[in-house]
């Protein structure tokens, strides 16, 4: 298959440097103390200071990296958590990836693109549960153009079913060429997402048959890099857990993010860890399987290598496995999903044949945006720094001091309002003042008087996406 790569495309994995990063488990504590320390500075981890903390094993120290993470993650990120739902708009595939329900081969895999109305009445569902951001997902077809991915971007933003809107779409799909970035990125996505899978050469090529499409393992590696530099400075970076050791992965990932950082002079917006899940007509090599305490190790040392890297924790996981890894240092999680095409208007439970893998968070938006007001996080739908053209090099969050106070705070507080004045649950509420006006006694910063304002105005029904 013919490919079109970046000028200097360059593979910067190399798979026996980092197989033996993996191997050396020597474990100095006075070093991995170091480590721990240079990270609460919110300094990014080289590859080899994040190999001395993935061999810990020793309690204690594992203790103190948990710690770490937590402390890093409220002094990185407060107490805000972006909520999102993905919505599945066709399965057609022209891939095999071993591990995907949705792989050509498997022929009892119900298919179907959702059509235009049905993209309606998705969004419709979305936005009276209080959504404001989704990612849209696609299968690798030729159906599925750039400019059918755009127009499907339009369409969904078009949707406005009574205070509702969508006011950001994300994309995962397959990589593109650049002519292909530009097209989507003028429909006005956020991020693009293209997950690796495994970084690993042995292990891609097993997973991805060598004559499908995605069996180009330098083509997938290359496709952010190419969406960068067609101008689309806001991309999500993943592997899929489980294919290969959980460790290499973390590796990878933070060697992607260093090769991005030093290319373009800004990181991946995002990095997502799934974990493979059952699916239909999927057998699971279970050899590199993550157990959960693993889960949790891989998720803590990721937040101390890369701290400025927002993370995505999705319903793959359990809400009990969700509640606790969410504090080592997620930033972002999806709420009320269902990956069933066209599932937001059923009421029914799970048909694996129709969906990509089994889920393991089933609860509605509201029950999920309860838990987090009840553990005195901030679900937050804030949509402000790319529709501000915050974003990529400009896209200095972490980089100017009082970033957050003066955006992300007041921004997660209005869109939690919004939330509950429109679509709230009476627990939500009543839990949501609680939060806000927990909030507001802490939050001192000189825009308080045009925050209260704000919220006033939201709460008396003047005005709705009100931001800074
Ligand atoms: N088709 C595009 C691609 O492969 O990049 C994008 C969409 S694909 C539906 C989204 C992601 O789902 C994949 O990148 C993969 O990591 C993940 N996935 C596939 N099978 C899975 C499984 N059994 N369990 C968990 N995640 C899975
Ligand atoms: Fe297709 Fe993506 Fe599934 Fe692979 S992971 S079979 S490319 S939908």
């Amino acid at each position: 298959m013919k490919h079109e790569f970046t000028k200097n495309c360059k593979d910067f994995i190399n798979d026996a440097k980092i197989d033996a990063l993996v191997a050396n488990t020597a474990e100095d504590s006075v070093r991995v103390r170091e480590i721990i320390e240079k990270s609460m500075n919110k300094d990014p981890l080289t590859v080899e200071e994040t190999s001395a903390l993935l061999a810990v094993t020793d309690k204690d120290l594992l203790e103190e990296i948990y710690d770490a993470a937590r402390s890093l993650k409220k002094n990185v990120y407060g107490n805000r958590i972006v909520i999102f739902a993905p919505l599945y708009i066709g399965n057609f595939c022209i891939n095999d990836c071993k591990y995907c329900a949705f792989r050509k081969s498997l022929r009892t895999t119900v298919r179907k693109t959702l059509g235009p109305h049905e993209i309606v009445q998705q969004v419709e569902a979305l936005e009276d549960a209080g959504h404001k951001r989704l990612i849209l997902v696609f299968g690798e077809h030729p159906d599925y153009t750039p400019e059918y991915i755009a127009n499907t971007v339009r369409s969904v933003y078009d949707v406005k079913k009574g205070k509702g809107e969508i006011r950001r779409v994300n994309i995962n799909a397959a990589p593109l060429n650049a002519d292909g970035y530009k097209i989507v990125k003028e429909s006005g996505i956020g991020t693009y997402q293209v997950f690796m899978e495994t970084y690993h050469h042995g292990m891609y090529k097993k997973y991805h048959p060598v004559n499908t499409h995605k069996g180009d393992y330098l083509y997938r590696q290359d496709g952010l890099t190419r969406a960068y530099e067609a101008g689309c400075d806001d991309v999500g970076i993943g592997a899929l857990f489980g294919l290969y050791d959980w460790r290499f992965e973390v590796l990878s990932m933070v060697t992607h993010s260093h090769f991005l950082m030093d290319r373009f002079g800004c990181g991946p917006h995002t990095v997502s860890f799934p974990r493979i899940r059952p699916a239909h007509g999927v057998e699971l090599d279970e050899k590199y399987l993550v157990t959960d305490d693993e889960f949790k190790r891989l998720v803590a040392i990721l937040r101390l290598a890369i701290p400025y890297t927002g993370m995505i924790l999705t319903a793959r996981e359990t809400p009990e496995m969700r509640r606790e890894v969410m504090e080592f240092g997620v930033s972002q999680i999806d709420a009320g999903t269902r990956i069933e095409l066209a599932g937001y208007t059923k009421n029914r439970e799970q048909e694996l044949n129709k969906e990509q893998f089994h889920i393991g968070d089933t609860r509605n938006m509201d029950e999920i945006l309860c838990e987090l007001l009840r553990n005195d996080y901030i679900p937050s739908f804030c949509t402000s720094c790319y529709r501000s053209g915050r974003t990529g090099e400009q896209f200095m969050e972490f980089a100017i001091p009082g970033f957050i106070e003066k955006f992300c705070t007041p921004n997660a507080l209005l869109t939690l309002q919004e939330y509950l004045e429109d679509y709230g649950s009476p627990e939500a509420i009543k839990e949501g003042a609680r939060v806000i006006k927990h909030e507001l006694q802490e939050y001192t910063h000189s825009n308080k008087a045009k925050l209260l304002e704000k919220l006033n105005k939201i709460e008396k029904n003047q005005a709705r996406d009100l931001y800074f």
